[in-house]
């Protein structure tokens, strides 16, 4: 039975309640130089005699370092039976949540999140007040004794001192600005192996660590060769480079609408991800010899998004997915990711964020917001999230010249046409900068900055459009006029007449801190044909130039390709098309 959510609840009644000194642990709240306080949301989704809880608490007094505990009484016997991002511990009615071991410290304003699944009886009644260290949360420092010792922020946002990296409120706000990209030099090999490649092999692109083994490098048939993290970031110093960008992408159950890009982590092996996966790189990422670098994550590529339109009671429903959303390995990696991280300086985290063919649509742009949110909470500070990335590996259109949403043909919106079919968003650039104003207004930074992954979405040649049509017919209209020239939007795969797009540049637009190539050119992005392989990737007929289509593209042909290696593999010819389509051209 699917939950039925009921409204959030959020704690922050003005009525002022005693502090709760239960014993010298809650110093916090009884000392003359500290402020406390505390707010707290906490909502459910629930069905007969279940439901999931989902609980924020955000710190409005002093930073607490060395542990944080939340407690409440449940009013009509609720049971917690299992908890993600706290331990939740039970004693009759009273319930204690404590940090989980990485995430000890929250800073003034932080935010910590976790959840729980628990049983209920009749009235599943919410909490009347919770208390953060023993001081019960009112939404406002209740306990403060003096403004001037208590809030300020040269001690209180302090982060972990052991660190020589400069601290998070010390990044800057655009990484891509005025800085040099890392160029890959084994992605620029392989681009100089095809004729005309050296007129782009000197574009930054990122290293996607794709697996466990890419960590220290690997020799296969994906994009990894035999550098590993460390040494990417060397060689990124001896190039005297500003940034370097990285993919992470390994989380358990990976790629769970489609098959390509199927990874080497099962279901439920989130604790894996975690401590073989997460926690080496960021170790790495943490030296110190590295700090001078601004080193850029894009954090897992399609993951979210696959949780609001690839479940049940949508049509591109998978059990995978279904699987995902329910044990929570997706937002509870990404919340350990960006944890982890964030919590280092000169490290900045960019969430993938589909693009405009995929969550454009009402329907899926906020739900997708909502998620973004979700996993950036699970981080305990969604300052963890210095912005979002779209159209990652992907073809749409960064501009569509000739027509907006709003262009209207002999009295039709262009919404109407089957191309554009009522989504919000006709181009890349629109849908990016809208989805950033969304981000903000939900609890987002309001710095946060967009990235557009340009690699691909270039749509030059004879192809490309010169001019709008001068058809009355809606469909005619857009489908003379466009400048994506995909069979279908919901098309993913090694696009035939694709070409690279924007170079790589920063700030170029507003609310976008750069156009990147995050895929990098010539990479495959699935076989056309069943290639067995131990690297854990599927086939997926999308990438089949043969293969009609499904609900997920409207029953289209696939428009892939042929003749293309696994996923992450060299495809020169795809390379070689996307030179001569170019645009701007080479
Ligand atoms: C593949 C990865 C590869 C990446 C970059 C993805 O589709 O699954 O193995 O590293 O593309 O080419």
């Amino acid at each position: 039975m699917r939950p039925i959510p009921t409204r959030a609840r959020a704690f922050t009644a003005a009525a002022a309640v005693g502090v709760v000194a239960a014993s010298g642990a809650v110093a916090v709240a009884t000392s003359a130089s500290a402020a406390a306080g505390c707010r707290v949301d906490y909502s459910v989704n629930q069905w007969n005699s279940g439901f999931t809880g989902n609980v924020t608490v955000t710190n409005l007094g002093d930073a607490i370092s060395g542990g944080w505990r939340l407690t409440w009484a449940w009013p009509s016997g609720q049971t917690v039976t299992q908890a993600w991002s706290a331990t939740v511990t039970q004693s009759g009615a009273n319930v204690t949540a404590t940090n989980p071991s990485w995430a000890g410290n929250l800073a003034t304003n932080g935010t910590a999140n976790f959840g729980f699944n628990g049983n209920h009886s009749g009235t599943n009644t919410a909490p009347t007040s919770f208390s953060l260290n023993g001081v019960v949360c009112n939404g406002s420092t209740g306990g403060s004794p003096s403004p001037s010792t208590s809030t300020s922020p040269s001690t209180s946002t302090s982060p972990s001192p052991s660190t020589s990296n400069p601290p998070p409120g010390n990044k800057v706000d655009n990484p891509y600005a005025n800085a040099r990209g890392y160029v890959n030099p084994e992605w620029k090999a392989k681009a100089e192996s095809v004729a005309g490649g050296s007129r782009v092999s000197n574009n930054p692109t990122a290293v996607w660590i794709d697996r466990t083994a890419a960590i220290e490098g690997t020799e296969d048939s994906s994009s990894n060769g035999s550098m590993g993290v460390r040494d990417h970031l060397d060689a990124a110093l001896a190039q005297g480079a500003g940034y370097i960008q990285f993919v992470i992408y390994n989380l358990p159950g990976r790629d769970c609408a489609a098959l390509a890009s199927n990874g080497e982590l099962g279901p439920n092996d989130l604790p894996t991800y975690k401590t073989s996966y997460i926690d080496p790189i960021a170790a790495i990422q943490a030296d110190p010899k590295y700090k001078a670098l601004r080193i850029i994550n894009i954090v897992e590529i399609d993951s979210l998004p696959n949780l609001v339109t690839n479940v049940a009671g949508q049509p591109g429903a998978t059990a995978m997915c279904d699987t995902m959303k329910a044990n929570g390995g997706y937002v509870q990696g990404i919340g350990y990711a960006l944890q982890k991280l964030g919590a280092i300086g000169n490290v900045y985290n960019y969430v993938d964020a589909a693009h405009h063919g995929w969550i454009g649509w009402d329907s899926n742009f906020g739900p997708t917001a909502d998620i973004m949110l979700e996993a950036a909470r699970a981080s305990g500070n969604v300052k963890n999230v210095h912005g979002f990335i779209t159209n990652t590996a992907n073809y749409s259109a960064l501009r569509e010249t000739f027509f907006t949403v709003g262009t209207n043909v002999n009295g039709t919106s262009v919404r109407q046409s089957k191309w554009v079919d009522w989504n919000q968003y006709v181009d890349e650039l629109s849908f990016a900068q809208a989805f950033r104003t969304k981000l903000v207004s939900i609890g987002f930074d309001a710095g946060i900055g967009m990235l557009i992954d340009t690699s691909r979405n270039g749509w030059g040649g004879s192809a490309r459009p010169t001019a709008a049509s001068s058809s009355t017919n809606v469909d005619t209209f857009v489908n003379e006029s466009r400048i994506d020239r995909r069979i279908h939007a919901g098309n993913w795969c090694n696009q035939a007449g694709a070409g690279l797009g924007e170079r790589p540049t920063a700030a170029p637009a507003a609310g976008i801190d750069a156009y990147v190539w995050v895929k990098p050119p010539g990479e495959s992005d699935g076989s056309s044909t069943l290639i067995p392989n131990d690297e854990g990737k599927g086939f997926d007929r999308m990438c089949d130039p043969t293969y009609t289509g499904n609900a997920r593209n409207g029953n289209s042909m696939s428009g892939a390709l042929s003749g293309a290696p696994i996923s992450g593999a060299w495809f020169p010819a795809q390379f070689a098309q996307l030179m001569a389509n170019a645009y701007p051209a080479l």
